[in-house]
C-alpha cells in the first residue's frame, strides 16, 4: 500500500489531472483556451493538447466565437454537462428522495418516498433499490451515483455512527449494499458533507471561495468544510461534526456520549420542543412533518407573537455559537446554514450576527459571511449528485468519456 505521506504521481496521473483541473473550470463556465491557461498555469500548448482530448472523447465541446480575457475574441470551450446524468440519493430519518441531476446540478426529476422509522430496513433498501433500477433503465446515460445519510458516518465501514430513534439502520453496511447491486460508481457522504459540496458545485456566491462551511440545521445539526475543493474529512471521514460538540460540559447527555452538544440546542426538534412548551397552542397537531412546524413557528415569530420571537431567537442564539465554533476552527471564507432551519433566515441570521459579533475578534467578524442557503433544490439531495459530480470530474476518462 502506499504511504499517502510520500505517494509520488506518474505521468498518467498528471495527465488525469490536468484534464480534471480544466473540465472542473469548464463545469463552472464556458472559457476559451487562453483562459484556462491563464487559471491553470498550463502552458497554451498543454491546454490545447489536453483539450483536444477531451474533446474527442465527447466530454468538451467548441461552441463559436466567445470574449474572453481582455475582450479577446476567441473560440469558446464548453463542458457537455447535459450528457452526463449522476442519481442524488438522500437518505433521512422518515423518507428516501432520489433525483436524478446533469454534473451542471440541473435536476430532471425527483421522488420522495415515506417510510416508517420502525419498518424493516431491508424493506426499504429493496425499496430505494428498485427505484434507482428504474431511472437508470430510463436515463441510459448514468454515470455515477452519490448517496447522502445522517452523520457521523464511518466510510471504511461503511455505517452511520449514530443515528437518532433508528436502531436497526446502525447495522446497515450502506457500501456494500449499493456498491454491489449496480454496475454504476456508488459514492456515499454524510449528509452536512454532501451539503457543503452542493454549495461549493452549486452554490452562487458573491466572491471566489477558499475554504467553505456547511452547516446543516434540521433534524439534527452538522456541518461539512470543503477547502480548495476537498472535503475536510479525518482519519475516519467524521471530521467536522459541529453538532457533538459539547457547548456545555455540564448539559444534558447526548446519544454520542458527549455532554452538552450543540445538537440538543438547536436542532429543528429542538425548536418544536421548545415552541410546543411555550406556546402550546400552536402547533397541535394540524402539520404533518418538522420542517412543516418549523415554518408555523417562523410565521407565528412574522406575525409578532412574542413567544415564538423568544423561541426563534434562542435558537438562533445557539446557532450563532456553532457558527463561532466553526470560525475559530476552521477560518472559512463563508459559512451557509443550510436544511429545515434555513426557511427562517430572515429572522435567525439577525440573531445569529449579533451573537457573533459580541464573541469573536472584529477580524474574523468583518470577514465573515454567514448565508442562507439558496440551492432551491434540497441542499442534501443536490449535495448527493454533487458528492458524485465532484467524483466524475476527479477522473474524467475513468467517468465521463463512456457516453
Ligand atoms: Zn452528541
Amino acid at each position: 500500500m502506499t504511504d499517502k505521506n510520500v505517494a509520488g504521481s506518474n505521468n498518467s496521473d498528471l495527465t488525469e489531472m490536468n484534464r480534471s483541473a480544466i473540465v472542473r473550470i469548464l463545469q463552472q463556465k464556458m472559457c476559451s483556451r487562453a483562459d484556462i491557461a491563464r487559471m491553470t498555469g498550463l502552458t497554451q500548448a498543454s491546454v490545447t493538447k489536453i483539450t483536444a482530448v477531451l474533446i474527442e472523447m465527447g466530454i468538451v465541446s467548441e461552441v463559436g466565437i466567445i470574449k474572453g480575457n481582455g475582450n479577446r475574441r476567441s473560440i469558446g470551450l464548453r463542458l457537455n454537462a447535459e450528457d452526463r446524468l449522476v442519481i442524488g440519493v438522500k437518505f433521512s430519518r422518515h423518507m428516501f428522495t432520489i433525483g436524478v441531476f446533469d454534473i451542471s446540478g440541473k435536476l430532471y426529476t425527483v421522488r420522495q418516498t415515506d417510510f416508517e422509522v420502525t419498518k424493516d430496513t431491508g424493506e426499504v433498501i429493496a425499496k430505494i433499490k428498485k427505484q434507482i433500477h428504474g431511472l437508470l433503465k430510463k436515463y441510459t446515460n448514468v454515470v455515477a451515483i452519490g448517496m447522502a445519510v445522517p452523520g457521523p458516518f464511518f466510510r471504511e465501514k461503511g455505517r452511520i455512527a449514530v443515528i437518532t430513534a433508528m436502531p436497526g439502520w446502525h447495522d446497515v453496511d450502506f457500501v456494500s449494499e449499493f456498491s454491489d447491486e449496480f454496475d454504476k460508481p456508488v459514492f456515499i457522504e454524510q449528509d452536512a458533507n454532501a451539503g457543503a459540496m452542493a454549495e461549493w458545485w452549486f452554490g452562487k456566491h458573491n466572491r471566489p471561495v477558499t475554504t467553505l462551511a456547511y452547516l446543516l440545521a434540521g433534524e439534527g445539526i452538522g456541518s461539512g468544510v470543503v477547502d480548495n475543493g476537498n472535503l475536510l474529512l479525518g482519519m475516519k471521514g467524521v471530521a467536522s461534526e459541529i453538532g457533538h460538540m459539547s457547548i456545555d460540559v455540564n448539559g444534558p447527555k447526548c446519544e454520542c456520549g458527549n455532554f452538552g452538544c450543540l445538537e440538543l440546542y438547536c436542532s429543528a426538534p429542538q425548536m418544536i420542543r421548545l415552541a410546543k412548551r411555550k406556546i402550546p397552542k400552536l402547533l397541535g397537531d394540524r402539520y404533518n412533518n418538522r420542517s412543516e412546524e418549523c415554518n408555523a413557528v417562523f410565521d407565528a415569530a412574522r406575525g409578532g407573537n412574542k413567544k415564538a420571537e423568544a423561541v426563534v431567537d434562542e435558537i438562533g442564539r445557539y446557532l450563532g455559537y456553532g457558527c463561532i465554533n466553526i470560525l475559530n476552527a476552521y477560518n472559512p471564507d463563508i459559512i451557509v446554514i443550510g436544511d429545515i432551519l434555513s426557511k427562517g433566515g430572515d429572522l435567525l441570521l439577525p440573531v445569529i450576527m449579533e451573537t457573533i459579533k459580541e464573541r469573536v475578534v472584529p477580524e474574523i467578524y468583518d470577514n465573515a459571511e454567514i448565508e442562507m442557503s439558496e440551492l432551491g433544490i434540497d441542499s442534501t439531495l443536490l449535495g448527493a449528485a454533487a458528492i458524485a459530480t465532484d467524483k466524475v470530474l476527479r477522473r474524467p476518462s475513468e467517468y465521463l468519456a463512456i457516453v
